[in-house]
């Protein structure tokens, strides 16, 4: 339900998110399943981003090579290379056929542990080394509870894209994902999406311009699925989704990408 009633030239965006999850078998089918379910409107109507664990990536560019559905990772260190076992930089994750990087996922905040100063860093790497970030901002239950949204939203915000020029901030993509709603099964009602997705677009107007924050994406995440995608992107300042735990199911997340251009 893309409202005709909605003013927006951006391009809608549906991200899904695997998390920890597939195998080397489920990941190509999955990936192979979302190309041909999604073909008449991946890449043209929608943008649409499949995010596998980084030991499938490879295997994932085989499977979308010929489609207009993109890769992205769920993560990246902000060195470009060296001595930093486990890390994967954003030149491997590009080599590996990435085109966009989630970055400060709350998992990672909260965790593993992540902090604002370090998922900025993060978002630098991935635009230096070529890929779009995903940053995603939100509050916890109880900061909602305390009625500290625009705070904590706000300081995410502001830390995660410090340093950014106008030019660069193009290249990123914001989500915002209560923490509350991920995989809890609670969503956001549309109306608590808009608010925040309205904070957002007007601190990327007082840092970057009314412009570019015009054409920033902005996703909504948390406990999305195919029969409530189609009212949260009806609101004005949603932008697109970043699905995690029905982008697992090849049907749902094309009903999810399909519900967000009908
Ligand atoms: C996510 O992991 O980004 C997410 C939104 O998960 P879920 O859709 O399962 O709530």
């Amino acid at each position: 339900m893309r409202g005709s009633t909605k003013l927006t030239t951006r391009k809608a965006f549906i991200a899904g998110n695997w998390k920890m999850n597939t195998d080397s078998h489920t990941s190509v089918k999955l990936a192979q399943d979302v190309v041909s379910m999604s073909r008449d409107v991946a890449g043209s109507a929608v943008d649409v981003a499949v995010c596998p664990p980084f030991v499938y990536l490879q295997q994932g560019a085989k499977a979308l090579s010929s489609s207009r559905v993109a890769l992205g990772a769920q993560d990246v260190y902000f060195e470009q290379k060296g001595a930093f076992t486990g890390e994967i930089s954003a030149g491997m994750l590009k080599d590996a056929g990435c085109t966009y990087v989630i970055c400060g996922h709350s998992e990672r905040r909260h965790v593993i542990g992540e902090g604002d100063e370090l998922v900025n860093k993060k978002v630098h790497a991935a635009i230096l080394g070529g890929l779009l970030p995903i940053l995603c901002v939100g509050e916890l239950l109880e900061e909602r509870k305390a009625n500290k949204t625009t705070e904590v939203v706000t300081r995410q915000m502001k830390k995660g894209l410090a340093g950014l020029s106008p030019e660069k901030m193009s290249a990123v993509t914001i989500a915002y994902e209560p923490v509350w709603a991920i995989g809890t099964g609670l969503t956001a009602t549309p109306q608590q999406a808009q608010e925040v997705h309205a904070l957002i677009r007007k601190l990327l107007a007082e840092v970057f311009g009314r412009k570019i924050a015009g054409e920033i994406r902005i996703q909504y995440g948390g406990s999305v699925k195919p029969d409530n995608a189609g009212e949260l992107m009806a609101e004005e300042d949603v932008d697109g989704l970043l699905v995690g735990g029905a982008s697992l199911k090849a049907d749902d997340f094309t009903a999810i990408v399909k519900a967000a251009v009908s």
